[in-house]
């Protein structure tokens, strides 16, 4: 059994983009920007947005601080996005997640310059996920790529079952591995739980993102398969299988857990990434990727 080591990767790939920093510093003479946009004060965002602040410095980019109030209008945010489409010094624009109520999401996300939207959840990255031919990818799922390919774990031919269809992970995670040849089924919250029981028993790859504590657990496969079919549980019980736990919930200690506990992982699979210390830090390390990206495109635009 390997625990995949989201804080080893993120460390490592963090020092490559180090580097490319300065080599781009070196052809350029200048720093990609990251402009970061938090709305009020959530406690939670504001705890992201200074991870990210952190990160950016850290491999030797410069991030810039736009800090809004929460009543501001959604005529004035779409002002403040139009100014840093049009600052040289911006590289990528993130307008953290989520914004409050009188704010239309998706107005916003849609006013960002696609070539700095480094989130990718524009509608014009979407598409060229869905044709496969993007420059940037949503940090998450672009973050659980780099973590199989890391443990050389190819998906193709594999069969991959991604629990979760939202727009900034499951959608385009299904997208990615089907693109790396995996055969993809996604289940969400109207799947049957019986075929989630009998999917996960017979998948290869299993990528949860639902934010439900213990989505699968050892007690509702014997619930099903008691009764049913002994050999849909000796396939459930096989440990070969990868589990990706993008999942970030709170136990009732209020500790960081994944969509799976720790010890289910441990004896039904193979690879898994634990929660914490798996995909969350390959996702600000995707981000920082995607800043260095969409500096040298805008560089190459000028
Ligand atoms: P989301 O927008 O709330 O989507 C959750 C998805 O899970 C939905 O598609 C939902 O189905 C599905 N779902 C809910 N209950 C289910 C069930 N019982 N069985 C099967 N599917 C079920 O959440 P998200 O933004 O994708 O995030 C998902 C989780 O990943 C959260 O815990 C979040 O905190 C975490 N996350 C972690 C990172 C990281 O860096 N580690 C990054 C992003 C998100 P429906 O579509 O039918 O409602």
């Amino acid at each position: 059994m390997h625990i995949m080591d989201g804080k080893l990767v993120a460390k490592e790939t963090r020092e490559q983009i180090k580097n490319e920093v300065n080599a781009f510093y070196e052809k350029y003479k200048s720093i990609p920007g990251l402009a970061v946009v938090q709305v009020g004060d959530n406690q939670a965002s504001s705890v992201y947005v200074r991870n990210k602040h952190t990160a950016c410095r850290e491999v030797g980019m410069v991030s810039y601080e736009v800090h809004l109030p929460e009543n501001i209008s959604e005529r004035d945010l779409l002002h403040e996005i139009e100014l840093l489409n049009n600052d040289i010094a911006v590289d990528g624009i993130l307008v953290q997640l989520p914004l409050p109520k009188h704010i239309n999401e998706s107005n916003i996300i849609n006013a960002i310059n696609p070539s700095k939207d480094v989130d990718a959840f524009h509608p014009i990255n979407v598409g060229k996920i869905m044709v496969g031919n993007y420059d940037m990818l949503p940090c998450t799922p672009a973050g659980v790529m780099t973590l199989l390919d890391y443990y050389n774990i190819d998906p193709a031919g594999q069969r991959a079952l991604i629990i979760g269809r939202s727009n900034i992970v499951g959608k385009p995670m299904m997208h990615l591995m089907l693109e790396r040849n995996a055969t993809v089924v996604c289940a969400h919250s109207k799947t049957r739980k019986d075929d989630l029981l009998r999917l996960f028993a017979v998948s290869d790859i299993v990528i949860s993102a639902t934010g439900v504590r213990n989505i699968i657990d050892e007690d509702d496969a014997w619930q099903y398969f008691k009764d049913y079919r002994h050999d849909f549980y000796n396939t459930f019980k096989k440990r070969e299988r990868v589990i990706i736990d993008v999942g970030i919930n709170r136990d009732e200690n209020g500790k960081l857990c994944g969509d799976f506990s720790e010890t289910f992982k441990e004896a039904y699979a193979n690879f898994y990434t634990p929660v914490p210390g798996g995909v969350g830090p390959m996702t600000i390390t995707s981000l920082l990727r995607n800043t260095l990206k969409a500096a040298e495109i805008l560089r190459k635009q000028r």
